[in-house]
């Protein structure tokens, strides 16, 4: 199995391919016609333990495009049920393969997936594939939130496949190479429970506490362990999406990792002026998936994990049933604690005052009211340049900055501290839509030069860089709000 490292890197372990059966069908990828690269990340190659030189190549194109299976790969579609906007239903990679698991130099364990790969058992109705511009969107968001410092699925690369797939129009189809912690979901659970033996669903849950909990697997009760610190990580991911005004826009169980990490970046997007009613999902009519609804789906699709895990949790069902909303109740307390800490370093405090909190929701308040940018409201407050920010006009805003600066006196770190704090947590730079959708554009037009900028300008969005200032200005007022899709 070793074999191939030295020529390509590939050091693959395939431990989902050794659970029952059940969850998983062995499926390779469909070949294409003629695979291109369009983008290669050269830097979580090389983490990877990954031979940049041999994969930046005609024959790396063919593996990322799922027409050549490397040695030691294992693909397999994985099966899955979830919650579609409330709805259960049977779901599985229907346009992804998992290759197998790439163990790094540092023994570190990584999915790596071809989405967009062609059908499988799961397809339904699906063709299979993708377009290269959701591909590129996932690219650069998924990239971005790195940068931000959020738990995230990874893009390795993106190959053209050189056929086209019928969406409203005809579009170049695409492959995306995704690498995660791993994919269990929610979704994963829910399908053991409702379609597994009681033992299947077992061995589910040893194999994720062993790949992400290994910590708990002596606990008396290791399953209500897990509930717990799933519980916990998804707390502090959707605090750290909150804080940085990331909308997922389908928050469906399926697409809510075990792991703890961001995963499924289709209709995403960056909330501009703050208002918790935003959505951008076109199909998101009722808002379900709004920003300021994040952490209350949150603690919903936590409790069809809880729901999954019962028969685990305890023999007798209602006892189980009372520990699992034990640690379901634990949900708000923990986000409202992440969040209060955050916001906390978002305005360079770094002790607690109770005044802290209605201090912040002031802030927020007036950024909703007067139609306030989130990010460059703290980006403003950060740099000291009250003035770009629209609410300087307003008498309030000054009020809030007199209370604000006395606020800031009452700690014993310096000014200057203060201001580092503010710069590490409030990013000068997001994936703004109209400079996403400006990349995408060119790039339909083959020219990757402004694709690529913008991911080296997002890779580090704290810089507070003079370079920055061109991503950190708002598109032209627009008729019609910014849209986007699912499924694509
Ligand atoms: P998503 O909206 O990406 O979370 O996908 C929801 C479900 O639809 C998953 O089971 C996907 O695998 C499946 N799916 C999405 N697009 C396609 C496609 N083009 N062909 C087949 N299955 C798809
Ligand atoms: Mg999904």
């Amino acid at each position: 199995m070793t074999k191939d490292i030295n020529e390509t890197g590939w050091n693959f372990d395939n431990s989902y391919a050794r659970l029952p059966q059940t969850f998983f069908t062995s499926q390779n990828p469909t070949p294409v016609r003629a695979p291109k690269i369009t983008v290669f990340n050269k830097t979580l190659a090389a983490t990877l333990g990954l031979n940049i030189t041999a994969l930046d190549s005609q024959d790396g194109a063919a593996i990322f495009a799922g027409s050549k299976i490397p040695d030691g790969a294992s693909p397999l579609a994985q099966a899955y049920a979830g919650h579609q906007f409330g709805h259960f239903t049977m779901l599985g990679d229907g346009r992804a393969v998992l290759l197998g698991e790439q163990i790094t130099p540092q023994g570190e364990r990584f999915d790596i997936q071809l989405k967009g790969s062609g059908r499988t058992p799961y397809s339904r109705g699906g063709d299979g594939r993708a377009a290269l511009g959701p591909m590129l969107r996932e690219y650069i968001i998924s990239e971005a939130m790195h940068g931000l410092g959020i738990p995230t699925t990874r893009s390795l690369a993106v190959v053209t496949t050189g056929e086209e797939i019928a969406r409203e129009s005809y579009l170049p189809g695409a492959i995306l190479t995704r690498v995660a912690a791993s994919h269990l979901r929610v979704g994963t659970f829910q399908y053991a429970a409702r379609w597994g033996t009681k033992e299947e669903l077992r061995e589910l849950a040893d194999y994720a506490i062993k790949r992400h909990y290994p910590e708990i697997q002596e606990d008396e009760n290791r399953y209500l362990a897990f509930l717990e610190e799933v519980i916990k990580r998804q707390a502090m991911l959707i605090t750290k999406w909150q804080l940085v005004g990331f909308i997922h826009g389908v928050m469906n169980t399926d697409n809510m990792t075990i792991s703890g990490e961001t995963i499924d970046y289709g209709p995403c997007a960056f909330m501009d002026t703050f208002d918790p009613a935003t959505v951008f999902s076109s199909i998101d009519r009722e808002g379900r998936y709004a920003y300021g609804n994040q952490p209350n789906i949150g603690v919903w699709n936590l409790a069809r994990l809880a729901e999954a895990l019962l028969p685990l949790l305890h023999d007798d069902q209602e006892e189980a049933v009372t520990l699992a909303q034990d640690k379901l109740s634990d949900f708000a307390q923990l986000f409202e604690t992440n969040w209060l800490e955050g916001m906390r370093a978002k305005l360079g405090l770094f002790n607690e005052e109770e005044q802290d909190k209605p201090l912040i929701k002031d802030l927020l308040d007036l950024m909703k009211m007067h139609g306030a940018d989130y990010t460059n409201t703290f980006r403003a407050l950060t740099i000291n340049k009250p003035e770009e920010t629209i609410l300087q006009e307003t008498t309030e805003f000054t009020e809030w900055l007199e209370r604000w600066n006395a606020r800031r006196g009452r700690q014993e770190e310096s000014k200057e501290a203060s201001i580092e704090l503010m710069r590490n947590s409030n990013p000068s730079v997001i994936p703004r839509n109209h400079r996403v959708e400006e990349a995408l554009e060119a790039a339909n037009n083959g020219d990757y030069s402004v694709l690529e900028k913008l991911l080296e300008i997002l890779s580090n969005p704290y810089a507070y860089s003079p370079e920055q200032i061109h991503y950190t200005s708002l598109p032209e007022p627009s008729p019609r709000p910014y849209r986007t899709f699912c499924g694509t």
